[in-house]
């Protein structure tokens, strides 16, 4: 049993302290009823106790800054510190959202920039910064929809599409707002099967909800068909931007017919995020849709400053010319490992992808799981890929490098996957039993993530 196995509580020792407070003199003046009955129970450790009890537990947690983080769809980009820097500066640090209007032009001079950044970015005329998260965005993006049509008094309009590839969060968002949603499926090829779009769209269309490249990292070709189609039907397309990062600087998805989008500021523009976290999901919308952008109040004052700030310091550091690059790598990094790894893992859409692809498991699976090679490549120091989703296959691995990893680091990540593949066909039984090496190997996750035992019964 390693030190830091142990509860904080299960480190005590009756009468250890590690820091004294003097008498106090005056005696404290608290009315009796408000008084404690029993005793506080706290730990009684000292102070080296504590600070390596703490210490220990920080380097158990894994992030993007201690290694590759291959997680498709959520984009674990690494965060640049100038980001941090900025976000820390007093003038913005201490500011409070309720200080007079004078003395905070410099922060909404920030919102301002920003939205212009990211107007230019994405073809889209105006922003909310409201949102705090993708899936919120998506809330706001569809309220935006509902109002559009509702102004023009077309209130039929209650259903939404969303194609069977898409992000959980898409239906749920839909469902949320109080539409009804009806699912296009994809062809073969993983795209968008626009002669089953055709009889589904008519008057009580609302809108359709696309991700592009969509989820399994394929670029949407029939695009603007399916925008002709959906607007000639009286609908608006929702642009599911949490992944804009392929196409940063070289495709907008205003340009592609999108009336009303969201960007996830914690994906795409190198915001911490994980752990639920402080995210920002803002929601961009064209023409149409300008006059409505400040209807919908979803949080309280101007959204995540902090987070925003991150988010500008990033696009001002790259720039316009390196911004492209950043898609560009990652397009390049994703393809890399799809063909590096193609003949002992299945890749069920052979095409090229953006920035991000899926294999359906292993292409020799001897009994081998997704779930088993995600547990192994922990014993391995890397962060699993995503598993399980998109739902199109039985046992997806959707893998996304992102831009900032070198060749070393992702030959490095190929080298285990090659090496998990040879395992399997070896010895899968300990694939099964992976992974050996983390404090804990294979929790009950639903129970865990539902049902979290977080407060000490001792
Ligand atoms: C992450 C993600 C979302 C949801 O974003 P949250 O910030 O987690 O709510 C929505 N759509 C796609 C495609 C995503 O990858």
């Amino acid at each position: 049993m390693k030190y830091y196995d142990k509860l904080i509580f299960e480190l005590s020792k009756p009468g250890r302290i590690g820091f004294s407070l003097p008498e106090c003199e005056t005696g404290a003046n608290i009315p009796a009823k408000l008084r404690r009955e029993s005793e506080l129970v706290l730990p009684e450790v000292s102070e080296p106790d504590v600070v390596r009890h703490y210490t220990n537990l920080s380097q158990m947690n894994f992030g993007v800054d201690t290694g590759f983080y291959p997680l498709g769809s959520c984009t674990m980009k690494y965060n640049p510190k100038i980001n941090e820097e900025i976000a820390s500066l007093d003038g913005f640090r201490a500011l409070h959202p309720l200080q007079p209007e004078q003395t905070t032009k410099g922060a909404r001079e920030v919102i301002a920039s920003l939205e212009k950044a990211l107007a230019a970015i994405t073809g889209m005329k105006r922003f909310t910064f409201l949102p705090c998260a993708g899936a919120h965005g998506e809330l706001t993006g569809l309220m935006l929809m509902r109002e559009y049509h509702m102004k023009r008094g077309d209130s039929a309009r209650r259903k939404v599409i969303v194609p069977d590839s898409a992000h959980g969060t898409n239906p749920a968002s839909a469902a949320v707002c109080g539409l009804d949603i009806v699912v296009v499926k994809s062809k073969e090829n993983g795209l968008v099967d626009v002669e089953a779009l055709k009889p589904l769209l008519g008057p009580e269309i609302a809108g359709i909800m696309m991700t592009n490249p969509n989820t399994l990292g394929l670029f949407e070709r029939e695009i603007a068909q399916i925008a002709e189609l959906v607007h000639g039907c009286g609908g608006l397309l929702y642009y599911d931007g949490a992944n804009m990062n392929p196409l940063l600087g070289t495709v907008r998805p205003g340009d592609m017919g999108f009336d009303i989008m969201h960007l996830n500021l914690h994906k795409t523009f190198s915001t911490p995020h994980g752990g639920g976290g402080p995210g920002s999901g803002p929601v961009g919308v064209n023409d149409k849709l300008a006059e409505l952008i400040d209807i919908p109040k979803v949080s309280g004052f101007h959204g995540n400053f902090g987070i925003m700030l991150r988010a500008y310091a990033y696009i001002l550091m790259l720039g316009k010319e390196n911004i492209a690059l950043a898609g560009k790598l990652a397009t390049l990094n994703a393809n890399y490992i799809k063909e590096s790894l193609k003949d002992c893992y299945k890749l069920p859409i052979d095409s090229i992808c953006k920035h991000e692809f899926v294999f359906d498991g292993l292409a020799e699976p001897n009994g081998v799981t997704t779930l088993d090679v995600a547990k192994r490549l922990l014993d391995y120091g890397y962060h699993a890929p995503t598993i399980y989703f998109p739902l199109l296959f039985h046992q997806t691995i959707m893998i996304e490098p992102t831009e900032t990893e070198s060749k070393e680091t992702i030959d490095g990540f190929i080298e285990v996957m090659r090496k998990i593949a040879q395992e399997a066909l070896q010895d899968p039984e300990l694939l099964h039993r992976a992974p050996v090496s983390t404090p804990i190997g294979r929790p009950d996750e639903t129970t865990a993530a539902r049902q979290p035992i977080v407060k000490c019964e001792c």
